[in-house]
């Protein structure tokens, strides 16, 4: 042999860099599935489906085209279950005079490639519209690089919803003011996704995945998720042309019993990179019925946000993850992993979780991420559940989401200020309130929504910090009409739900 190309379960693009160059006749591919990926950390059923159905196909779409693989199964007696053992083996048997891979999406893998006794050649990933180094240089011209900078360079860079003068498409660069419907008491009508119903292939791996990993977190029936390029650009065409219409005006409203509202659904394939960013982003700005709220938000979700935040994981890795600014020290809640509370929000954000590996940004932020911030719980352990319950879930994104944007544990790196707020806000987006035991109005008593308590609470033990934030004022000028004995009994009922829920 004479390269071999190993290609990582996150790196599913047959066109990829680590395939410049390959010639059919004398290289070889090498596929692993790796015990240690399914559990250091534990991790939900339908995510371990969906890593293992889609390398699969793709194994077989390489094959297609003429590329030989040397795949190794998780059940195979002799894999030693970590990548770095499986590599080595491999060059043993196939002796390549060089070993080919696509840097990875993880530092905790890069750091594994590195410490390989033979280094493989690592090319950058084509896959992201800004590589690491051009980040690196965006941040070295920024004392403090912020989102919307860097998304405006983006746009620029790429010409997305720019007009010929060079300036942004409607006269502005964000819309974000329209894109803050709710349902109020209407019922809306949502489109299904197109089905994916498993095939003989991804049956085998969910007959697998039910007998080996029984005690894992989630549901696996009804595993209904796109495992290959085909199936991963029908849900793009069924979204661009049903969802998107309305995709920005309810971004970030949420109902009872719709997990999936007007997204896209399409985190899962873009991170495994079964889909580009840029012919996303294309084939959303083709329909041309689309409000530009709604096609300029999802622009900005896929060109700025998610090249924003990878930035941040690799120009801040190692030492990001170790961060706690507002040095919270609880574990996650028990009912994070079953849903069980009488909290009607938390119950039902954690119900889509379990049900489908997935909850929408708004369920991630202000529910689930918003609780476990109020609360004080350690922002690496938010980071952990979320690794473990999200069929998209890889490091590099939900790091810097997680402990950055939701936890606030970077101390304003990802987001400027915290994303704190009371049951109110909950309450305007969602149905759920109405259904609820607690009042989202209310902080004190046995009806008061516990993250309204939590609320005030927040704002009082971390004054020091916050108060003089101009982004928090009229949040510190709303706790400076509380008196000296509210608050005492506010931060009283605080710890009291502390101790119940942890
Ligand atoms: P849509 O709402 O349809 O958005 C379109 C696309 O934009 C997404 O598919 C995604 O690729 C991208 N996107 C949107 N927001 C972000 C963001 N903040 N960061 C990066 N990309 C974004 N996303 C992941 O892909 N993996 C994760 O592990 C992950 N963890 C998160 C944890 C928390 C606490 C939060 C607040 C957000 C997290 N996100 C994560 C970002 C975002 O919530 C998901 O990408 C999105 O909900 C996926 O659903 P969708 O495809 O329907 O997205
Ligand atoms: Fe959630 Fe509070 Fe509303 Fe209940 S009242 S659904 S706990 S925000």
């Amino acid at each position: 042999v004479r390269h071999l190309v190993v290609v990582l379960g996150d790196q599913l693009d047959a066109d990829s860099t680590a395939f410049n160059g390959f010639d059919p006749a004398r290289d070889l591919v090498l596929q692993m599935e790796v015990i240690e990926e399914t559990s250091y950390i534990p991790q939900h059923r339908k995510r371990i489906a969906y890593f293992l159905a889609s390398m699969r196909h793709f194994r077989d779409e390489l094959i297609a085209r003429g590329r030989r693989v040397h795949y190794v199964h998780i059940d195979e007696q002799d894999n030693t279950g970590r990548f770095e053992t499986e590599i080595a083996r491999a060059q043993r048997r196939f002796r390549p005079s060089r070993t080919i891979v696509v840097e990875p999406g993880d530092w905790r893998v890069a750091e594994k490639l590195r410490r390989l006794p033979q280094m493989p050649e690592i090319r950058s990933d084509s896959h992201f519209l800004c590589s690491r180094e051009e980040f690196a240089a965006f941040a070295a011209q920024h004392h403090r690089p912020v989102l919307e900078t860097f998304y405006r360079a983006m746009r620029r860079k790429t010409g997305l919803l720019m007009d010929i003068a060079g300036r942004p498409v409607g006269g502005a660069w964000n819309f974000d003011a329209e894109n803050r419907k709710s349902f109020g008491r209407t019922s809306p009508s949502i489109p299904p996704r197109p089905a994916c119903p498993p095939d003989a292939i991804t049956t085998e791996v969910l007959r697998l995945v039910a007998a080996r990993f029984a005690d894992s977190p989630g549901k696996l029936d009804g595993f209904d998720l796109p495992v290959t390029r085909t199936q991963a650009l029908a849900q793009l065409d069924a979204f661009v042309a049903e969802r998107l219409p309305r995709f920005g005006d309810y971004q970030d409203a949420m109902r009872s019993g719709e997990a999936f509202l007007y997204h896209s659904v399409l985190s899962g394939p873009l991170n495994l990179h079964q889909l580009r960013p840029l012919e996303v982003v294309q084939a959303a700005l083709q329909n041309t019925t689309v409000p530009l709220n709604a096609l300029e938000g999802f622009t900005r979700q896929i060109i700025g946000w998610r090249e924003f935040v990878r930035g941040i994981y690799w120009q801040r890795m190692p030492h990001y993850a170790e961060a706690n600014t507002l040095d919270a020290e609880l574990p996650m809640p028990k009912f994070y992993w079953t849903g069980e509370t009488d909290m009607r929000c938390l119950a039902e954000a954690i119900g889509h979780t379990i049900d489908y590996a997935y909850a929408h940004h708004i369920e991630r932020l202000m529910v689930l991420g918003l609780f476990a911030m109020l609360l004080g719980v350690r922002p690496y352990d938010v980071h952990r559940w979320h690794m473990s319950m999200f069929w998209d879930a890889v490091d590099w994104v939900s790091l810097p989401n997680t402990l950055g944007m939701s936890q606030h544990g970077d101390g304003g790196i990802v987001g400027t200020k915290p994303y704190a707020a009371s049951g109110n806000y909950i309450h305007r987006m969602s149905d759920h309130c109405r259904h609820c035991r607690f009042d989202p109005k209310k902080s004190i008593g046995e009806d008061a929504c516990p993250f309204t308590t939590l609320y005030w609470n927040f704002l009082d033990k971390h004054r020091k910090r916050f108060v003089a934030n101009v982004r928090m004022k009229n949040q510190y000028a709303n706790l400076a009409r509380k008196d000296a004995g509210e608050l005492r009994t506010i931060r009283r009922q605080a710890a009291g739900i502390a101790e119940a829920v942890t």
